[in-house]
Order: structure tokens, then C-alpha cells, then sequence
């Protein structure tokens, strides 16, 4: 047999989607420096459970991870990588858009071109908490997409949220999962075109859920 072929990339989001932010945190990645200290970490965001251990798995296995936000650059750079380093979770490449987008559609078209320009493979999934996460990791070829949606972000609405990040990605394989105090909730998950999301094989975390999705995809013959 041929050698291994290369495992497929991994893109993924950041706030909102391997951590999650303070009150003050969207700010605080903004302000020079403040990832010197622990507390100003704790202040960027702490980590979504499993979220780091997951990428980390991902990547040992021969996945190239990719962190790809809309952070804007000249500000958030330092910040973002110290944090990144602090929990030990090495990327192939960080992206950040070295001008501010106003609003959805900037961030798709951004993020769009952007995952375009470092895929050197098959994209293999993609994990977001934006609708514009979901679109853009549709329109860059990946062949699973995971959407989040936090229920304190969306209280009432949660439920809405999850059919629209679900079907943001049109027609590609989708699913978007409910994040409930860093849980899957029960029995709210909806599922996109195809995508029979496997939770039942990993219950828990809304990071085990994802693995467990983009190993099965992975696992699956392209
Ligand atoms: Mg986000």
C-alpha cells in the first residue's frame, strides 16, 4: 500500500467556539499586554471543556488545526497567540483580518477567502458559533460543519438559532449543537442535510460531541 494520506484540516473559531469570553472579555483581547497574566487570560476567555484536549487530539493524529478569527489583527495578535500558547494548543496557522468587518456577510466573504488560501488539502470540518462561521466553512469545501450556539446568548431563541446555524450551511453536511453551562443540552440538537450528529456514541461535552462527529467523518472513506 501507499503511504498514509495526509489526514484532512481542521478549521475552527475562537470566541465563542473553543473559548468563552468574560463580560469584559471582547474588550480585554483589545488591550496591549494583557495576556501577560493569568488574570488577563482568565479574562480573554476560558476554555470551552474538552475544547483544547479535542484540537489537540486532532492535530497529534496528523490533522492540520487552523484557527481562523475575526479577532482584528493589529490589536489582538499578541494577545491571541499568548493565549493560544499559555494552553498549549499549537496551530498550524492563526488568520485574523488585518481590517475590522462590520458585519455578517464581510465575515463570511473574509473567512471564506481565507480558508481558501491555507487549505493545502482536504478540508475536513469545520466548528463555529456565527452563522458566517457555518457559511464559510460550507463555501470552502468542508465535509462537516458544526455549528455552536450558547443558550445564554440566546435565551428563548436557542432553539431558532440552532435551525439557522444548522441550515446556514446549505445543503453540506451540518449539524449545530446547544451549549448549555458547557454541556449538550438533551434533546435540542438539530440536524443539517445528511448529518446524523453522533452523540449518542459520546455524551457530555459539546467538544466530545464534535470529536466524535469529525472522527466519523474522518474515518469515512472520501
Ligand atoms: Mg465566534
Amino acid at each position: 500500500m501507499s503511504a498514509r494520506r495526509a489526514a484532512g484540516a481542521i478549521v475552527f473559531d475562537m470566541d465563542e467556539t473553543i473559548l468563552r469570553r468574560s463580560r469584559l472579555g471582547r474588550l480585554a483581547v483589545y488591550v496591549p499586554g494583557v495576556a501577560s497574566s493569568k488574570a488577563g487570560l482568565d479574562l480573554i476567555g476560558q476554555p470551552l471543556p474538552g475544547a483544547v484536549e479535542a484540537l489537540r487530539r486532532f492535530a497529534e493524529a496528523g490533522h492540520p488545526i487552523h484557527a481562523v478569527t475575526a479577532r482584528w489583527e493589529p490589536l489582538a495578535r499578541s494577545n491571541t497567540e499568548k493565549w493560544l500558547a499559555a494552553h498549549k494548543l499549537e496551530v498550524a496557522s492563526l488568520s485574523m483580518p488585518s481590517y475590522p468587518l462590520h458585519n455578517g456577510d464581510a465575515m463570511a466573504e473574509w473567512k471564506t477567502k481565507t480558508i481558501r488560501g491555507i487549505q493545502c488539502d482536504q478540508l475536513l470540518a469545520g466548528v463555529g458559533d456565527r452563522e458566517s462561521d457555518v457559511r464559510a466553512y460550507g463555501a470552502a469545501g468542508a465535509k462537516l460543519v458544526v455549528g455552536m450556539v450558547h443558550e445564554s446568548a440566546f435565551p428563548g431563541r436557542s432553539a431558532e438559532r440552532l435551525s439557522t446555524l444548522a441550515e446556514a450551511a446549505n445543503g453540506i453536511r451540518a449539524g449545530a449543537l446547544l451549549i448549555s453551562d458547557g454541556e449538550v443540552a438533551p434533546g435540542t440538537r438539530k440536524e443539517g442535510a445528511g448529518w446524523t450528529l453522533a452523540h449518542d456514541r459520546a455524551p457530555g461535552s459539546v467538544w466530545r460531541t464534535a470529536e466524535a462527529a469529525i472522527a466519523e467523518a474522518a474515518a469515512e472513506r472520501s
